[in-house]
């Protein structure tokens, strides 16, 4: 609770004689893989306000008269420690800046047995590999300019998620890359909805993630949503929030059918679950 305490007090650091943005962060925790959700308000309107943490900008969205807010993720393998983020308004008319802590979190780790092929791929395999790692890439660092959803935020599935978000797993004895997703424990053939509005920038079948959709929720916030049996929506598509996009299945890299929410804020990789406890109307 002290922590929360912590949290929620804003913090002004102008002075009297210089009108400031007063910052206050709100999250699960401040630890890697949360997404913190930035509030700001300032002493008069702005046409643009922008954050920046980690060494990532973000732009900010008007939420009422003098109140902005931002998302900024904490990437799951963020490093421990003391960070500012710092506000700016008109290009720096205005500006404001906040202390804070990263906790450290330990995530677990599992061993699993998969086809070696995902593990160490074929040869012939490394060349579509490249390539979709570049398109991935490619389409992360061109996000939409506005912000295309609106809250609150829903489940793309009813059911619930395990704990594997950043999970380090060992494959055959090999470690990989921690697991940058929330698994949720749907059956096979179970339609997935869109967590929010967008556009969807991939609908594809990729190696490691199989049959993959990704919206582009705007402002730097991405979906990534993998293993489906079926793709409902094409490349372009707008999408409402609660469209069905597609169906759980067990495509890519995977071990049996469930879905795969994998969540961007910025560059950072964040929990799903982060998301909707901050921005959902039932929380998980
Ligand atoms: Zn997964």
């Amino acid at each position: 609770m002290a922590l929360l305490a912590g949290l929620l007090a804003a913090q002004s650091t102008g002075t009297a004689s210089q009108p400031s943005i007063d910052i206050a962060l709100r999250a699960r925790s401040l630890q890697p893989g949360e997404l913190v959700v930035v509030g700001l308000a300032l002493d008069r309107d702005a046409t643009t306000v922008e954050v920046t943490a980690f060494e990532r900008t973000s732009p900010a969205y008007p939420v009422g008269p003098g109140r902005w807010e931002a998302l900024v993720g904490i990437d799951l393998e963020q490093a421990a420690g003391e960070y500012v983020l710092r506000a700016s308004a008109d290009g720096g008319a205005r500006a404001g800046e906040r202390p804070f802590a990263v906790v450290a979190k330990t995530f677990a780790e599992r061993t699993l047995k998969v086809n070696p092929d995902f593990v160490n791929p074929p040869k012939a395999a490394l060349a579509r590999i490249q390539e979709e790692s570049r398109f991935l890439q490619a389409l992360y660092a061109a996000p939409a300019p506005r912000r295309l959803w609106e809250a609150p935020f829903r489940r793309p599935v009813p059911h619930r998620a395990n704990s594997r978000f950043g999970v380090r797993s060992v494959f055959n004895g090999e470690r990989r890359s921690p697991h940058a997703g929330t698994d949720f424990l749907s059956p096979a053939g179970t339609p997935i909805r869109a967590p929010n509005a967008g556009r969807v920038v991939a609908a594809r079948d990729l190696y490691f993630s199989g049959n993959t959709v990704i919206i582009d929720h705007g402002l730097g916030l991405f979906s990534q949503l993998a293993h489906m049996s079926r793709i409902d929506v094409a490349e372009g598509d707008p999408v409402t929030a609660g469209q069905v996009v597609g169906l759980v299945g067990a495509t890519g890299r995977v071990t049996g059918a469930h879905l795969h929410w994998g969540l961007r804020a910025g560059a950072a990789r964040v929990d799903a679950l982060s998301l909707l406890a901050l921005l959902a109307k039932d929380p998980p």
